[in-house]
């Protein structure tokens, strides 16, 4: 037995529960099919979306909290940077599932928040049209990470700490008896006594759990908008949009792109090794919300890239031990909403597959809850 743990998929979740484990003084294996940061799965596209006034459940506040506390800590570790506060704005009716589900968590926990009619969000960020009947929930907390330098950040540290990280190597199959695990890859058999299986959009066949995962292709764009100073992160908070037609999000212009939206949902179910590229005219449904609440964002498409949710049916995470194997972690199906708490989250794996239980409240998110 060489190790005490494999992690299988090193991207978002599984970089960071590598580190986790890695820097508990772990003799830990991390396998990864592609590179060290590949645009195959969930975690590139330069941006993601930090907040904390959780319309999803309240449940997730105290996981983000501790999350803000991880992403600082590996700032300073790495003096890479990973996250940057620009403030946040849900918008949608007062009484819709975002600005109210917004409202109820930040009221529980006591987080910083105003509540903006149209004429304050106009006269803040100018480049935001409410309609009269739509209100927004501001939270000067929430702001960007960058994926790529996050996944990056994890992977370094998980090295410094002693992993061995082994890239372009697909894990084939894997088997339990409880006690001890065995991975199956090209390149032979490696053994460990727990395995935490963090593969994304493979977890489908690689995971073998009960309950159905589905995987959705997305598409995000990056605009050149026609007044660019007003889509600057000082002038243009991260934002979440609840519209008749369904939600959409944006990400002001940063690290030299453009102003990045896309729709939350709505795409195609597909097989994540088949994936179809963007085609002409995929942008219309994005630029027919965009064109009367941010009207100055338009100015064109630079650059549009498709990327992948891994989605459970109530659309909550799945952080749990395996039904059938008890030294087996699954960490996955982030449903589109993962990426903030991947450090968090791989630190309760770490837990799992160290004690087989964590301290951290994550009781919400276990397979038990399908049955
Ligand atoms: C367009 C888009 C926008 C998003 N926006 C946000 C946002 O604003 N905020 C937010 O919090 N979340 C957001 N998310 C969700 C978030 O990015 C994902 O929940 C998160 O990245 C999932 O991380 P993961 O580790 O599960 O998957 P990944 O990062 O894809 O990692 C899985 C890894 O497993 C590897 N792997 C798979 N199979 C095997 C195998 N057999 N052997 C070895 N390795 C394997 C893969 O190559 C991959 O590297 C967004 C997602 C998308 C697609």
């Amino acid at each position: 037995m060489r190790y005490d743990v494999i992690v299988v998929g090193l991207g978002g979740v599984g970089s960071a529960a590598a580190y986790h484990l890695a820097r508990r003084g772990l003799k830990v294996l991390g396998l990864e099919r592609f590179g060290p940061v590949h645009d195959r799965g969930s975690s590139h596209g330069h941006t993601r979306i930090i907040r904390q006034a959780y319309f999803e459940h309240p449940d997730y506040v105290p996981l983000l909290l501790r999350a803000y506390e991880l992403w600082d800590e590996l700032q300073a570790r790495t003096g890479r940077r990973l996250l940057q506060v620009c403030g946040g704005l849900l918008v949608g009716p007062p009484a819709g599932q975002l600005v109210s589900g917004a409202l109820r968590s930040a009221r529980q926990f006591r987080l910083p928040h105003e509540l903006l009619g149209p004429a304050e969000v106009k006269a803040r960020f100018p480049g935001f049209r409410l309609s009269p009947d739509e209100q927004a929930l501001y939270e000067p907390r929430a702001g960007i990470l960058f994926p790529e330098e996050c996944v990056r950040a994890h992977q370094e540290q998980a090295a410094a700490c002693g992993a061995e990280l082994r890239f372009h190597t697909r894990v084939l199959e894997w088997d339990s008896d409880g006690s001890r695990v065995r991975v199956l890859t090209a390149a032979g058999i490696e053994q460990a006594t727990s395995l935490v299986l963090a593969a994304g959009a493979w977890m489908p066949h690689l995971a073998r759990c009960p309950v159905r995962l589905s995987v959705e292709r997305q598409v995000v764009f990056w605009f050149r908008p026609r007044r660019p100073e007003w889509f600057q992160p000082d002038r243009c908070p991260v934002f979440v949009w609840e519209t008749p037609e369904g939600f959409f999000y944006g990400i002001p212009a940063v690290a030299g792109r453009g102003f990045k939206a896309a729709r939350h949902h709505g795409g195609d179910e597909v097989d994540p090794d088949g994936v179809p590229p963007v085609y002409p005219g995929e942008e219309e449904w994005l630029r027919a919300r965009l064109a009367d609440r941010l009207p100055e964002a338009d100015g064109g498409v630079e650059d549009a890239t498709t990327c992948l949710y891994t989605n459970t049916p109530d659309e909550h995470f799945v952080v749990d031990l395996h039904p059938s194997s008890p030294n087996v972690v699954v960490c996955s199906a982030c449903s589109g909403h993962g990426f903030k708490f991947t450090t968090v989250v791989g630190e309760a794996a770490a837990d799992l597959a160290t004690e087989g239980s964590s301290r951290l409240p994550i009781g919400f998110l276990s397979l038990r809850r399908f049955g």
